[in-house]
């Protein structure tokens, strides 16, 4: 194996898509990985298949709308690997309906996961950090955090709030603390499973035709990963180069 990666990195949902195969691109090349998500057997499949390659992980069962449980993410990662280099703000949900249907329930879930839980993440990772002098955030955002679709408007408004709240870390840094936005556009994924509405469910089709594999975004999340602490990639956006 090829060790270029000495990070002990946080995924937050590391159990499907884009956090599972980031957990897998960067313990391929020497990271150490906590692996974030509710579904715990879908991370201790994922640790097993790490460690089967050389690699090393540690499955955390934890809820991001929970700072509790995002404080006990970080407590393994300085108690399993002694640090904590980067977390991953990674989990979301996109059940998607038009504001006039009132889902008030689905907009819930969206604040409270896609954006509460970076927010938690944060509250739990930046002590530690702070701490240690360094670390990172990279932080999932989306192409809807910077353009508003149809259909869309509580989840844009969740991607745009990550894109702020990451800014403001930025912005509040001496440098020690990085930040990195990624703005995936239509990856394969689990994402659409939870949409509830059937019509919006058929209208996002003409994006699941075109997406693009999750390596794609993991392939990014480590060029960011990989630069020195002197530098830091503060915006990636990544479509599928048939997403308009
Ligand atoms: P998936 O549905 O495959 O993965 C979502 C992950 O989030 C799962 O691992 C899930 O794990 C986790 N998750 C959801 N709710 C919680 C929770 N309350 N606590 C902990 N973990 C949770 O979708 P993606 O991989 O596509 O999504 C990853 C990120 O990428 C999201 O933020 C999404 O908004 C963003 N994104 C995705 C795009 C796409 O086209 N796929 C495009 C742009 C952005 P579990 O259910 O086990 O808890």
């Amino acid at each position: 194996m090829n060790n270029k990666l000495d990070q002990v990195v946080v995924i937050t949902g590391a159990s499907s898509g884009i956090g599972e195969a980031t957990a897998h691109l960067l313990a391929k090349d020497g990271a150490k990985i906590v692996a974030v998500a509710r579904r715990k057997s879908r991370l201790d499949q994922l640790v097993k298949d790490i460690e089967a390659t050389g690699g090393q992980a540690i499955a955390v069962e934890a809820d991001v709308t929970a700072f509790e449980d995002m404080q006990c993410a970080a407590e393994t990662a300085k108690d399993t690997y002694g640090r904590l280099d980067v977390w991953v703000n990674n989990a979301g949900v996109m059940p998607l309906s038009p504001v006039e249907m009132n889902r008030i329930d689905e907009w819930n879930w969206m604040v409270d996961v896609n954006i509460k839980g970076v927010l938690n993440g944060v509250a739990a990772a930046q002590p530690l950090m702070r701490a240690q002098g360094s670390g990172q955030f990279v932080n999932i955002s989306s192409v809807a955090g910077h353009l508003v679709f149809p259909g869309a408007a509580v989840y844009c408004a969740t991607k745009f709030a990550v894109r702020a709240f990451g800014e403001g870390i930025r912005m509040e840094s001496d440098g020690s603390i990085r930040v990195t936005n990624i703005s995936p556009g239509a990856i394969k994924t689990e994402l659409t499973d939870h949409i509830s509405v059937a019509e919006v469910k058929e209208g996002v089709k003409t994006f699941t035709e075109i997406a693009i594999d999750a390596d794609a975004v993991a392939r990014a999340i480590h060029f960011a990963v990989a630069q020195p602490a002197d530098v830091d990639i503060n915006e990636v956006i990544i479509r599928p180069s048939k997403q308009t």
